[in-house]
C-alpha cells in the first residue's frame, strides 16, 4: 500500500457556522424531524433558487424522488421515462411504486437526456396505448440537460419533468438555477455532493400544494385529527433539525464550493486537454456547470483503466462514469431507447478527485501521473 496521503473523489467540507446551528439545536431541545433548523434550511434554498420556488428538507434525494413520483401520480403498471446515464437513485423510486422505467439515452453537447430519443419513446409509447406518466431529467455532474427542448416535450405531449439535480445544485441555465425547471426539482445532500447534510435531500418546486402534499406523506400521512387517524400510506422521510443545522451552515458556503470545483476542473482542462486523446465536456453557450466531478474521455477502455490503476497505485480514488441504467443486472429486461451514447461514455470515461477541499498540490498530484501516464 502506498503511503502517500489519501485523494478522495468528493469529501464533505464544512465551513464555518455548521457546528453553530447543530448546537443551537441541542442547546434549545430541538433533536426533532422538525424545528428552526428546518424552517431556515428549506428558506435558504428556497432563496437561493430563487424563482418562486417552494423547499420541503427530507432524508434524502432518493425519497424525494419517491415522494415526486407519487404526487405526480405514478403508480403500479404505470411506465415512466428515464435518463439511463445516472446514478440508480434516480431509477429506483419508479420500481418502489410498482412502476416500470423505461430508460432513454444521452446527447453528446450535454450528456443528458437526448430529446430526440424521448420524443421518440415516447410517440412510441403512446402508439402502444400506453402514455408515460413522468419523465426524470438528470443534471450529470452538474451539468444542465436541454433545458428548453426537454420542457418543450414535456408541454407538447402534457408529461411532468421531475427534475433531478442531485448533483447540480449551483448550476445554472440561461441565469437561471437548476432545480427550478422541473415541475418537481429534486437535490441531494448525501456526503459527497457539493454540499452535504452528511445524509439529505430536498424537493423543489412553485407549486405549494405539492410542497404540502410531499410533507404530508413524509411525516406518516396523518390525517386532521386529535389521535392518529390516517387515509393514506405515509414515510417517514423528513429531514432531522440537528441535519437542517449543517444544512444551513453549508447553505452558507455554497458559492464558494462551486467556485473551487469550477477552479479544479480548469486546472484539468489547463493541464490534461492538451495531451491527444483526452476530451472534457465543455459548458454549450447560456450553460453554467457546478463541476461537482470533474471528467474526462480517454481514448479506450483499457487506456481509462490503466488510468484509474496508476491513480489507485499512488492511494488516488477515481470512477469510472456512471454505468447506464439500461446495462445494469436489475434494470436488464426495462425496454430502452438507445444509440450507443451512454455505453460509449461509460467505457471511456473518468471522474478526477473534485472535492472543494482540495489542495493544488493534490490536483498537480494528480495531474502528473496522467501526463507521465
Ligand atoms: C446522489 C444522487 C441521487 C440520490 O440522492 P441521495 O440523497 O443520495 O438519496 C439521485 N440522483 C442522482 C443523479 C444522484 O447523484
Amino acid at each position: 500500500m502506498s503511503t502517500l496521503s489519501k485523494i478522495w473523489l468528493s469529501s464533505p467540507h464544512m465551513g464555518d457556522n455548521e457546528q453553530k446551528y447543530v448546537k443551537e439545536a441541542f442547546d434549545t431541545n430541538w433533536v426533532a424531524p422538525l424545528g428552526p433548523n428546518v424552517d431556515a434550511f428549506e428558506a435558504a434554498i428556497a432563496t437561493y433558487i430563487e424563482n418562486d420556488t417552494h423547499v420541503a428538507a427530507l432524508t434524502s434525494g432518493t425519497g424525494a424522488i419517491h415522494l415526486a413520483l407519487e404526487i405526480l401520480g405514478v403508480g403500479h403498471g404505470d411506465e415512466v421515462l428515464c435518463q439511463s446515464f445516472t446514478f440508480s437513485a434516480s431509477a429506483n423510486p419508479i420500481m418502489y411504486l410498482g412502476a416500470t422505467p423505461i430508460f432513454i439515452d444521452s446527447e453528446r453537447d450535454t450528456w443528458n437526456l437526448s430529446p430526440i430519443l424521448l420524443e421518440k419513446a415516447i410517440k412510441d409509447r403512446i402508439a402502444h396505448g400506453k402514455k408515460p406518466k413522468a419523465i426524470v431529467a438528470v443534471h450529470l455532474y452538474g451539468m444542465p440537460y436541454k433545458v428548453k427542448e426537454i420542457a418543450e416535450i414535456s408541454k407538447k405531449y402534457d408529461i411532468p419533468v421531475i427534475e433531478d439535480s442531485a448533483e447540480a445544485l449551483g448550476s445554472t441555465h440561461e441565469g437561471l438555477k437548476c432545480s427550478s425547471f422541473g415541475t418537481i426539482g429534486v437535490l441531494s445532500f448525501n456526503g459527497n455532493k457539493i454540499i452535504t447534510t452528511s445524509g439529505g435531500g430536498a424537493m423543489v418546486t412553485k407549486h405549494l400544494d405539492y410542497k404540502k402534499k410531499a410533507i404530508f406523506l413524509a411525516t406518516q400521512a396523518r390525517d386532521d385529527a386529535p389521535h392518529y387517524q390516517h387515509s393514506h400510506v405515509g414515510y417517514n422521510y423528513r429531514m432531522s433539525n440537528i441535519l437542517a443545522g449543517i444544512g444551513r451552515g453549508q447553505m452558507e458556503v455554497l458559492d464558494d464550493r462551486v467556485a473551487a470545483r469550477r477552479a479544479n476542473h480548469q486546472m484539468y482542462f489547463d493541464e490534461l486537454s492538451g495531451i491527444a486523446g483526452i476530451e472534457f465536456l465543455p459548458e454549450p453557450k447560456g450553460y453554467f456547470s457546478n463541476r461537482w466531478l470533474s471528467c474526462i474521455l480517454t481514448p479506450s477502455f483499457e487506456y481509462r483503466e490503466k488510468i484509474r490503476m496508476a491513480l489507485l497505485a499512488q492511494n488516488i480514488e477515481s470512477r469510472p462514469l456512471w454505468k447506464p441504467m439500461h446495462l445494469q443486472p436489475i434494470f436488464s429486461k426495462c425496454l430502452a431507447f438507445t444509440d450507443g451514447t451512454s455505453e460509449d461514455l461509460f467505457d471511456r470515461g473518468l471522474c478526477l478527485p473534485s472535492g472543494s477541499n482540495l489542495s493544488k498540490e493534490d490536483v498537480n498530484r494528480v495531474i502528473s501521473i496522467i501526463k507521465n501516464f
